[in-house]
């Protein structure tokens, strides 16, 4: 049986990057990933390479770059006879970038000396992986340390079956031969709004079906209102509080049924429907009855605060544990643990997270919103400065939106950052640094930023905390 000192089960962004490090620290690292791309090949690099963050940011480009062109090159007095877009060549350059993306782990992998196995892990007791390859082979694996990096796959709604032609997830919506004339989407979540964007870009009409009755209800308050006024003038259709009854496939087409939030029957005709209602952690076929890992109330793997599971020497990382299912936090995760291994200090910070919904205006925040500060009784003062008093964003023809910032009443502490506006998903990363190192909002008022730049924003907005913003009244 051969042995590894760390063998890591699923190779996305978590996976593979707590391999990579593993290796980099001097262990004999090996990587198991079942995955297979569009080309039939094994691909490393998980969902956020393949089909989640890559091909949904290559698409959300090329679809901004073509609703400029019809609709704001013209203020700059560009204009463009007839502009028009080819799918499928969207489509190829897209899967181009992924291909030289998860391309690119497997030289990483090489460099590092990390062992790939593409097949299909399952952990047995005594820290024993077998494998099962692609053309029915099997093989059994032991380490001292393993990491389960599985994780998730789309939640599916009763009564909307997925046939992955007319009811589709992530991975169907980011393969659309043609522009659906009409198209639905079940949740006004992150997939839901980006996805619903770069087809709504190419003439769709969307409709967007919302179970909750407010919009973006992890998002703070005032920057979901200003998002949501934005979607609006796009024309996104956004129908909070409706609750999908079923859907069914007739010819060509999906019919939908929901019910309002007043309770009121609908059924509504697309042509595709999109169904992004949430992900759970993937586990199914990973663990043996005798493997001893338990899983939570939610189906997620159990770990502790560094990500160790109930077995010792068996670790999780990434969408199959708890917190927030990002890239960048399984990728922190997989380092982490990679260093608490090799005996060095390792720690992931989740209340320094940072989200980014890449929607045009991209949304971002970090920390607690004003609710949630409310709701726990911090006492807080807030500062907010909008784009449409800052140049940089007005030469750019994007002078909207807003950067808020929350601290506390009395120790001036910044407690979170909440942005909606033009490259937010960049100027987010001064407040993660600045939280990370508790920053006030004293601190970033008195930073110097770059002029004419975007990040004068955050300055104005830190200096708005305490009224003496100058580029606006107070
Ligand atoms: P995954 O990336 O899901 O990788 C797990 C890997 O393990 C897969 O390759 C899987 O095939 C493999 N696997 C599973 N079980 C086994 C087994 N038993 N044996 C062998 N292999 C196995 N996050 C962001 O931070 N930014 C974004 O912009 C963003 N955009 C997204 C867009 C979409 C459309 C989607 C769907 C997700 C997006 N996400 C984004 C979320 C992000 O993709 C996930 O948080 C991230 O991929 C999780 O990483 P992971 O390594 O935990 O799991
Ligand atoms: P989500 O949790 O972001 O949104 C799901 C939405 O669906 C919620 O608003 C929820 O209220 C709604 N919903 C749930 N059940 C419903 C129902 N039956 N009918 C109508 N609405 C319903 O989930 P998602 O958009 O599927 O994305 C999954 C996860 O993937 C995200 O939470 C995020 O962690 C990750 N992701 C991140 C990015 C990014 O970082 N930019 C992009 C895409 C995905």
């Amino acid at each position: 049986m051969t042995q590894f000192d760390v063998l890591v089960i699923g190779a996305g962004p978590a996976g593979y990057v707590a391999a990579i490090r593993a290796a980099q620290l001097g262990f004999n690292t090996a990587c198991i990933d079942e995955f297979i791309g569009k080309d039939g090949k094994p691909a490393l690099g998980g969902t956020c390479l393949n089909v989640g963050c890559m091909p949904s940011k290559a698409l959300l480009e090329s679809t901004r770059q073509f609703h400029n062109l019809l609709h704001t090159f013209k203020d700059h007095g560009i204009s463009a006879s007839a502009p028009s877009i080819d799918v499928p060549t969207m489509i190829a350059r897209k899967d181009k970038i992924v291909k030289q993306l998860t391309g690119g782990i497997a030289t990483l992998f090489k460099a590092n000396k990390v062992k790939s196995f593409a097949g299909r892990g399952k952990l047995l007791a005594n820290k024993q992986v077998e494998v099962s390859f692609h053309d029915g082979a099997k093989e059994t694996l032991s380490a001292t340390h393993i990491i389960l990096a599985t994780g998730s796959v789309p939640i599916a709604i009763p009564g909307v079956p997925f046939d992955g032609k007319h009811i589709v997830d992530n991975v169907g919506a980011l393969d659309f031969t043609a522009v659906p004339r009409r198209m639905g989407v079940i949740g006004a979540g992150v997939i839901g709004l980006e996805m619903g964007s770069v087809w709504k870009r190419l003439g769709s009409e969307v409709t967007v079906l919302e179970a909750l009755p407010e919009f973006l209800s992890v998002v703070d308050t005032d920057i979901a209102r200003i998002a949501a006024r934005e979607f609006k003038k796009q024309g996104l259709d956004i129908k909070l509080g409706s609750k999908v009854t079923g859907a069914q496939v007739m010819g060509d087409e999906v019919q939908l049924s929901y019910v309002d939030a007043a309770g009121g029957e609908h059924q509504i005709s697309v042509d595709k429907l999109l169904v992004a209602v949430g992900r759970r952690a993937y586990t199914q076929g990973l663990l043996s009855e005798d493997c001893g890992v338990k899983l939570n109330a939610r189906g997620q793997i159990e770990v502790d605060e560094h990500c160790h599971t109930n077995v010792d020497g068996v670790w999780a990382i990434g969408d199959c544990v708890r917190g927030p299912m990002l890239a960048h936090k399984g990728s922190e995760e997989g380092i982490a643990v990679a260093e608490l291994i090799a005996g060095k200090a390792g720690h992931v910070n989740l209340d320094t997270v940072p989200w980014v919904i890449y929607t045009e205006p991209e949304i971002a925040w970090v920390g607690k919103n004003e609710k949630e500060c409310k709701d726990a009784g911090i006492p807080i003062k807030t500062g907010s400065f909008p784009f449409a008093a800052i140049g940089r964003a007005m030469a750019m023809n994007e002078a909207y939106g807003q950067v808020k910032i929350i601290a506390h009443a009395d120790t001036d502490r910044v407690l979170g950052v909440h942005m909606v506006g033009p490259m937010v998903s960049e100027l987010i990363a001064e407040c993660v640094v600045a939280m990370e190192f508790h920053a006030s909002s004293e601190d970033l008022a008195r930073i110097c930023h770059a002029h004419p730049t975007l990040s004068e924003a955050v300055h104005e907005a830190a200096l708005a905390v305490d009224k003496r913003a100058i580029h606006r009244a107070n």
